[in-house]
């Protein structure tokens, strides 16, 4: 009885440090969709696939700073409900929160190609935005009412990295090269703030 109470007790210390490290801010990077919902699709490409890798690749970057720490909503390919996702925001209030997603358009082959930033209605959202724009190709940045942005109490942006549709940007998006380049242009963000 007493081995099991220590060993729920270790369990639940370790979860609680691994969220809660003294001294770090946190980030929160969501990656969307996942499992069985795959999101925009191309030549057996896969948003959730993209998304999850470049989440990953920006945790491993962002290892050689210590101001923040980085937290996945999602780690693997499972999906978890938007709702989980923006309870998981608020409770652990991190600094800015980044949603990981990608563009398509109904054209066979985009005409359009570059990143897309949507913000909240706040000022902290805005700022985020335009510190992104600065390091990608940005179409457009637009205030707009989904459920990560409306539900999240800390500043948030969700971030379409280019366009599926687009040979461009889908062949830049799935190289390591173009993954590495994306994930380290979000930790020199991170590194401004
Ligand atoms: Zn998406």
């Amino acid at each position: 009885m007493k081995g099991t109470k220590l060993l729920a007790l270790c369990i639940f210390s370790t979860a609680f440090l691994s969220f809660t490290p003294i001294n770090k801010k946190l980030i929160i990077i969501d990656a969307g969709h996942g499992g069985n919902d795959m999101g925009a699709n191309r030549n057996g490409v896969y948003e959730k696939d993209i998304v999850l890798t470049v989440g990953k690749e920006i945790q491993k970057f962002n290892t050689t700073q210590d101001k923040y720490e980085i937290i996945l909503t999602r780690d693997n390919d499972t999906y978890s409900q938007l709702s989980d996702r923006t309870t998981l925001i608020n409770k652990l209030k991190p600094e800015i929160v980044i949603s990981l997603h990608v563009n398509s358009s109904p054209h066979a082959e985009s005409k359009e190609e570059g990143a897309e930033i949507f913000t909240q209605n706040t000022e902290g959202s805005k700022k985020l935005a335009e510190k992104i724009s600065k390091k990608f190709n940005v179409l457009k940045i637009e205030e707009k009412n989904l459920h990560i942005l409306r539900e999240s109490q800390s500043p948030t942006v969700l971030v379409e990295l280019g366009y599926m549709n687009s040979t461009k940007d889908r062949e830049y998006m799935t190289s390591e090269k173009g993954q590495k380049e994306i994930a380290q242009k979000f930790v020199e963000v991170f590194n401004e703030y």
